[in-house]
């Protein structure tokens, strides 16, 4: 399994980290990428990944929630720093209207510009949309040699099949253990090639562990539900997922 989506340099992986990071790598997880969300993150971010090379992996991004009234300063900042580090991503990036969209144009206006420098740098992205589906794929649609993934994924099957039509992955985490979950029958028609797996850390445990910090081996459970979906196994759901996933990033493991 690889996690391709959790934010270990959270404070709250500090205490204990050679050991998390052993019960992981002890549980089938080779790899975790942890992205960036704001300047303030470049620091966390890579000092954890030196900390652990050849295991975690960084990527480096502007998170919409952090578009505020300083975007522009935080954006050339971020763009410095591209080249000092070998990111595997530019991520996390994307709209969230959910609780402000004061910053809505802002929002938009650092996507574009972060998927550009995807683009030239020919890396993937990492997609956080909430509640702005339908604005976020007419720019993603803008940069059509884009690749990346759309994190956290919880959408309608529609909406996943434009996604996968635009050459881009699913990334699937613990929201598809939970109870009245439609993602399980919104994947219908989507072929497991296309998918990842990941946790979004320390968020979105998946059950029995919902509500408790996240940990990238408690895939395993979102793992089995994808098992069930497609009717095939756990170490089916392991391979295909773990491939994409070292494709998409193009990691050496
Ligand atoms: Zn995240």
């Amino acid at each position: 399994m690889i996690d391709t989506h959790a934010h270990i340099d959270d404070p709250q992986y500090e205490e204990g980290l050679d050991r998390f990071i052993k019960e992981q790598q002890d549980a089938g997880v080779e790899a975790i990428l942890v992205p960036g969300v704001d300047v303030a993150s470049i620091e966390p971010v890579r000092k954890v990944c030196e900390r652990f090379p050849a295991y975690l992996y960084p990527a480096i991004g502007l998170h919409p929630e952090n578009v505020k009234d300083d975007y522009k300063d935080q954006l050339s900042t971020l763009h410095s720093h591209l080249s000092t580090l070998n990111y595997i991503a530019i991520g996390e990036i994307g709209l969230d209207y959910h609780f402000d969209t004061t910053f809505k144009a802002r929002q938009q206006e650092a996507l574009r510009i972060q998927l550009a420098w995807a683009v030239e740098r020919d890396l993937p992205v990492m997609i956080h949309s909430r509640d702005a589906t339908e604005d976020c794929l007419n720019i993603l649609k803008e940069f059509p040699s884009l690749r990346g993934v759309m994190h956290c994924y919880s959408g309608s099957n529609e909406t996943a099949k434009q996604i996968i039509d635009m050459g881009l992955y699913l990334g699937i985490g613990g929201v598809i253990t939970f109870k009245n979950c439609k993602l399980r029958d919104n994947l219908g028609g989507i072929p497991l090639e296309r998918l990842v797996l990941e946790t979004d850390a320390p968020y979105m445990a998946p059950v029995p562990y919902r509500g408790q910090r996240n940990e990238s081996r408690w895939m395993r459970y979102v793992a089995n539900v994808l098992a069930e979906v497609y009717n095939t196994t756990f170490e089916h759901i392991d391979t295909v997922t773990t491939n994409n996933a070292k494709l998409l990033f193009a990691l050496n493991i």
